[in-house]
């Protein structure tokens, strides 16, 4: 949906015109992932672009597996886009379709052209039919093949199509021009040998389509109107346009380009991330820390806050690098509306309460969230011993640091105001317990003595906690730019993209937390349960994103 506030961007100003001028009676779009990888924010801003226009415009999308490469597509990664389409939000026309499906009408169609002498069959290696293609400055030569008759071509088809030849022996090429300007139009191959199953038609094809030849056509075949695709293909639109025209095909789709989402400290290419996941950089394309719609919703990102995103970013026709900074706002911006809050301490510091009746358990209640009221009030045990964050609390302090100081006061969130007595060292003189003396009577209220503690810290009650892990993730490279101009990006992954807490206490209630929801740890950032580490006794957090200005912020509530 387009927002209020926002200008209409070029592709809604085309199809409002194209609806209203009835060039096109309904819109059709549709997004065609390659199944050879996971999904990542890049190919999100394409799924916004294309589902959201069907959305606004009262058309449809069709979500299609461009599967005409049988050497990289596997399984797995048709589940994992459906799952990663629907989890964004969308709902795709109909059911899932494949460029395989119409495997057959393609070869029809190739026939096509080869009977009406506008494809012929190639001997030429790859390596010479290179030679012959020309350059960016200089014409093409034309094949020795290229004057084959008709009948020739047919037969020699029917042998490519019956495995009679090796791969790379033959190739069937459009019969077009070796002299155009544009290279994609020097009698570009429309079907290759690749003597390879495949995961939809198995053993049925030893030739497969050339993605050029296999796109425009699937489009036509399920009435696409408009096919919106990323601008390095406005170079092959005269190619589209061609095949359009020489083939009876159905329906007359468009090629519309748009720039596609570069992000820095990101990289967003699919070879790239499968060489993460490939040489254990990171521990799966669900990893917390890829760009992968998969990794992000592990990590806690919430669909809104990726379609918010797309929309902030807007669709133009010019490339340009967009700061992560951007997202990082929208994540943060939809967690604070949604998140629960909680109490997490990640590194603690023992407290005992020195003048807490002995043995007596307490059970305090907190808001669920600072406005939320449709968020139930959480309870919170309390007792006698407490963990705070181990730099909550100093020995001695300068005024700035408004937490915990030995004999000074500290309110613990959403209880008692604690005042710190003694400190106990271990051996080696590092602090293991604080003795503090409590006030019963600030439950809600200033102390009596009119001496207002300067700080509140988070806390969870010892006797009644969540042992659990916390997972801080940092940005994946620590360079803004890790594939920019020819750069390795294996050397930019940043060193320390991962911090592991193995020994954090959470507020109870976190005991049931589900992957996916989000909570708030107050003053820490946002957080939710890993999917795949962790046990009942020990769940995993991850940090989704931390909070900015934490601690001023907090200061003011
Ligand atoms: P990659 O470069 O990651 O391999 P791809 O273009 O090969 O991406 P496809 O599966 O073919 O991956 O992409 C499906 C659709 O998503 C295409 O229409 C493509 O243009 C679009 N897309 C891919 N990457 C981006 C991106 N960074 N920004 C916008 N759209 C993208
Ligand atoms: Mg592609």
């Amino acid at each position: 949906m387009t927002s209020e506030s926002k200008p209409a961007h070029f592709l809604q100003n085309i199809i409002r015109e194209d609806l209203a001028e009835s060039r096109v009676s309904q819109l059709a779009t549709r997004f065609p992932p390659e199944p050879n990888g996971y999904l990542h924010i890049g190919h999100a801003k394409s799924i916004c672009l294309n589902f959201g226009l069907a959305q606004e415009f009262d058309g449809t999308c069709n979500l299609r597996f461009d599967d005409t490469n049988p050497a990289k597509e596997e399984e797995e990664f048709v589940g994992a886009i459906k799952r990663d389409v629907s989890w964004l939000g969308f709902e795709w026309n109909g059911d899932v379709r494949y460029t395989s499906d119409y495997f057959d009408q393609l070869h029809e169609w190739a026939l096509h052209l080869i009977k009406e002498g506008k494809a012929y069959v190639c001997d030429l290696s790859p390596e010479e039919a290179r030679h012959y293609r020309g350059t960016l400055t200089e014409p093409g030569r034309n094949s020795p093949f290229r004057d084959r008759s008709v009948e020739e071509n047919l037969a020699l088809f029917e042998r490519m199509r019956n495995g009679e030849f090796d791969e790379g022996q033959c190739s069937l090429r459009a019969k077009i021009d070796m002299a155009a300007p544009n290279i994609n139009l020097r009698d570009p191959i429309i079907y290759r040998i690749k003597k390879m199953a495949h995961h939809q038609t198995g053993d049925k094809w030893c030739i497969y389509p050339s993605y050029d030849f296999a796109h425009g056509q699937s489009d036509a075949l399920e009435g696409i109107t408009h096919s919106i695709c990323t601008l390095e293909f406005e170079d092959h639109k005269p190619l589209y346009d061609w095949f359009i025209e020489n083939l009876p095909v159905p329906a007359r789709p468009r090629q519309y380009e748009f720039a596609r989402l570069n992000l820095n400290y990101t990289v967003v290419s699919k070879r790239k991330l499968k060489q993460l996941v490939d040489e254990g950089h990171v521990d799966g394309w669900d990893d917390p820390r890829m760009p992968t719609l998969s990794g992000q919703r592990r990590r806690g990102v919430t669909p809104a806050a990726i379609r918010n995103f797309c929309e902030m970013i807007g669709v133009t026709r010019s490339d340009s690098v967009v700061d992560v900074g951007m997202l990082e706002y929208c994540i943060r911006d939809d967690l604070d509306k949604r998140a629960p809050r909680a109490m997490c301490v990640l590194e603690p510091l023992k407290v005992t309460l020195k003048n807490y009746p002995a043995g007596q358990r307490e059970v305090l209640s907190a808001p669920g969230h600072p406005v939320r009221d449709d968020l139930p009030a959480r309870e919170l045990p309390f007792s006698g011993t407490v963990y705070i964050e181990k730099e909550d609390f100093r020995e001695e302090a300068n005024k700035k640091y408004k937490r915990l100081v030995l004999g000074k006061k500290v309110r613990l969130r959403n209880a008692y105001v604690i005042q710190a007595e003694e400190v106990v060292k271990d051996a080696n003189g590092e602090i293991v317990e604080v003795i503090c003396s409590v006030d019963l009577d600030t439950l809600g209220v200033d102390p009596a003595d009119g001496v207002k503690p300067k700080g509140v810290i988070h806390w969870v009650s010892a006797d009644d906690c969540v042992n659990c892990e916390v997972r801080l993730y940092d940005r994946l490279f620590d360079d803004a730019a890790p594939d920019a101009g020819g750069k390795n990006f294996l050397e930019h992954v940043n060193p320390d993209n991962l911090t592991v807490l193995t020994g954090c206490k959470a507020e109870k209630g976190l005991a049931g937390a589900e992957p996916e929801q989000g909570y708030q740890f107050e003053r820490q950032g946002y957080f939710c349960r890993d999917n795949k580490y962790g046990t009942a006794d020990k769940p995993v957090f991850n940090r989704t994103i931390g909070l900015r200005d934490s601690w001023a912020k907090e200061q003011n509530k």
